[in-house]
């Protein structure tokens, strides 16, 4: 079955969308993204989503591809289209097509695409086992609060992981965790506290991460926002990724260090549970 995408102004069939060659996207990487997740045939945190691309957008002087009523409309055609009940929805905006210039053109015209992936989120299989991590360095640039597709870093990051037989690597700078390839990162203390890095430059502004904080919050759970070591993670009671892909996932082992027995812990469990139930209750 072919996917309908949306690329600048039409849905088209999947193998019929096509770009410029000289798009900058693809020559320099200069270009956002956003990812919101689909449940029971709805967007979560859609406006959440929108707000961090309009910050993306600004920060990068690019001019937005359309407003955001018009983009709900282009998310809910487009997982009409596809029939999409649960899954996610791409969207990507790049500053468009112009001769190769590091320079560009202030008055560029932006290219909008976005496409559906239809898959199993709330039953991802990897929720009951947990994620064993590797540890990696963070050598990626120092603007990971934009949301740009370089991700070549994090891909890198991925496959050495993947290579040690492990989900996902947490990525380390002056030995102190920013967050996962395509996650935000978590330890629980033995006390019971939430601790995850503060908001900086240094890391992407998770929507996952803020629902979780306020969800966390209303549940009477403590957090912290501050960087922890490797060590204080191995040593935590338990740990977790937040992503709005994988909404809470618990993470059970870092660098072949199990966390408590090696399985899923309670209050992942559980903000998990929370976290699924929050949102589909707020989707649009
Ligand atoms: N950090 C990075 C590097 C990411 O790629 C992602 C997911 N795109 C996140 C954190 C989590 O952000 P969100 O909860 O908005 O999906």
């Amino acid at each position: 079955m072919t996917r309908t995408v949306y690329v600048n102004g039409s849905f088209v069939a999947e193998d019929e969308a096509c770009i410029s060659i000289f798009d900058r996207g693809f020559l320099f990487a200069d270009a956002v993204y956003e990812v919101t997740s689909v449940l029971d045939g709805r967007l979560i945190d859609f406006a959440g989503h929108m707000k961090r691309l309009a910050r993306s957008l600004r920060e990068l002087s690019m001019p937005a591809p359309a407003d955001e009523a018009a983009l709900l409309e282009i998310h809910r055609e487009l997982v009409r289209l596809n029939d999409v009940v649960e899954g996610l929805v791409y969207l990507q905006v790049s500053r468009g097509a112009a001769e190769r210039d590091f320079a560009w053109g202030v008055d560029m015209q932006p290219s909008l695409v976005m496409f559906t992936q239809s898959k199993p989120l709330i039953a991802n299989p990897l929720a009951a086992t947990g994620v064993r991590v590797i540890t990696w360095p963070d050598q990626r640039w120092g603007r990971r609060d934009i949301k740009t597709v370089q991700l070549l870093y994090s891909s890198l990051a991925k496959m050495a992981a993947k290579e040690q037989g492990c989900g996902d690597a947490w990525l380390v700078e002056d030995g102190l965790v920013t967050e996962g390839t395509s996650n935000n990162a978590w330890i629980v203390t033995r006390d019971g506290v939430l601790v995850t890095r503060g908001l900086s430059h240094d890391i992407l502004h998770g929507i996952t991460r803020a629902a979780v904080m306020r969800l966390a919050g209303e549940a009477q759970i403590k957090v912290e926002e501050r960087p922890f070591t490797v060590a204080e993670a191995q040593e935590a009671a338990e740990a977790f990724s937040t992503s709005a892909s994988a909404f809470v996932m618990p993470v059970v082992a870092i660098d072949g260090v199990e966390l408590g027995d090696g399985k899923p812990g309670p209050v992942a469990r559980r903000l998990r549970e929370i976290y699924v139930e929050e949102s589909r209750r707020a989707a649009v």
